[in-house]
């Protein structure tokens, strides 16, 4: 994988955290493989996680109504990000390869990361009307959630008492990252590792260092196709009629989003669809 560069987004404030065991373990094989590895280590960053006026050098468009995304959209365009989105941007265009390390926090993201999320992905830099989805800007970029719980996976299934994980996963797989166009690979999800012994979780390190060492071979997961869609503000950005009339015989809806009133497609954010 020479000349492949991966960003490590990386959310914990412990170095002896199992997440930092994972980060340093993507860390080690993805260097051997011969990648560039990049980590933003956000915690010992203090990375700024509000998304406010401070992010905007020089004058705003319009101070008497500050609407964030327009001001970031503007000052991204006419280079007056603050210092530390620039480095995040510059960080993300020389990466092919993006993975969030990171524990669970109230089925998402820590708010941390989520800060990142929200002043990194500029509006213009990361996604823009006419390129999002399938036609989204990163689409030539790999992407994907590693992460720990604390709960088992038995909490998790679809008659477990958090619900299903697939519909959590959604709104960050779907909604950001493949929003932005990046091909998102099944999550690297290391289930309950407090109550997991330590040997078990030694090899839970192992079996991720293992899948590293293809990762960019993996098949990503599948999303609605945006070509299914009406992508006028006529149409309303809606499935069109024919593909709902076509899938109305189908036993499952499309994505956990694009359900159409059926059933879940099973395991969608979790695994990859099965080859035809
Ligand atoms: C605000 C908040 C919200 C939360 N929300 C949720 C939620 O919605 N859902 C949910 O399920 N959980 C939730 N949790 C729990 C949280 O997800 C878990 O506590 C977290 O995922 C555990 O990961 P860790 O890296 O912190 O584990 P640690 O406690 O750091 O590590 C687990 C064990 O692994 C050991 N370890 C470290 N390095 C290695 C190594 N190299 N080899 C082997 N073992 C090692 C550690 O010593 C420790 O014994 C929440 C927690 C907080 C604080």
């Amino acid at each position: 994988m020479a000349g492949k560069t991966a960003l490590i987004v990386y959310a914990h404030q412990s170095p002896s955290s199992f997440n930092a065991a994972a980060k340093d373990a993507a860390v080690q094989t993805l260097t051997a493989q011969g990648y560039k590895v990049l980590v933003s280590d956000l915690y010992t960053m203090k990375f700024q996680p509000s998304a406010t006026a401070a992010d905007i050098k020089g004058d705003l468009k319009d101070p008497e109504h500050f609407v964030y995304n327009d001001e970031a959209c503007a000052a991204w365009k006419e280079g007056r990000l603050s210092d530390d989105i620039k480095e995040e941007h510059n960080k993300l265009l020389e990466a092919d390869l993006v993975i969030f390390q990171f524990p669970m926090y109230w089925f998402s993201v820590p708010g941390i990361m989520k800060g990142w999320i929200d002043r990194v992905l500029t509006q213009g830099f990361a996604f823009s009307l006419q390129n999002m989805y399938d036609n989204g800007i990163f689409k030539d970029k790999k992407a994907l959630l590693s992460f720990t719980t604390g709960g088992p996976e038995s909490m998790y299934l679809p008659d477990g008492i958090n619900g299903d994980i697939n519909i959590m996963l959604y709104p960050l797989q779907s909604g950001v990252l493949h929003f932005c166009g990046f091909q998102v690979l099944a999550p690297q999800i290391f289930w309950s590792v407090a109550h997991t012994p330590p040997d078990a979780r030694k090899a839970l390190l192992q079996a991720w260092q293992t899948r590293l060492k293809g990762i960019m071979e993996e098949q990503p997961l599948s999303f609605a196709p945006t070509e299914l869609f009406d992508l006028t503000f006529q149409g309303g950005f809606r499935l069109r009629p024919e593909v709902k009339e076509a899938r109305a015989v189908q036993p499952y809806g499309l994505t956990p989003g694009h359900h159409l009133g059926k059933r879940l497609p099973p395991d969608n954010q979790t695994k990859p669809a099965p080859r035809d």
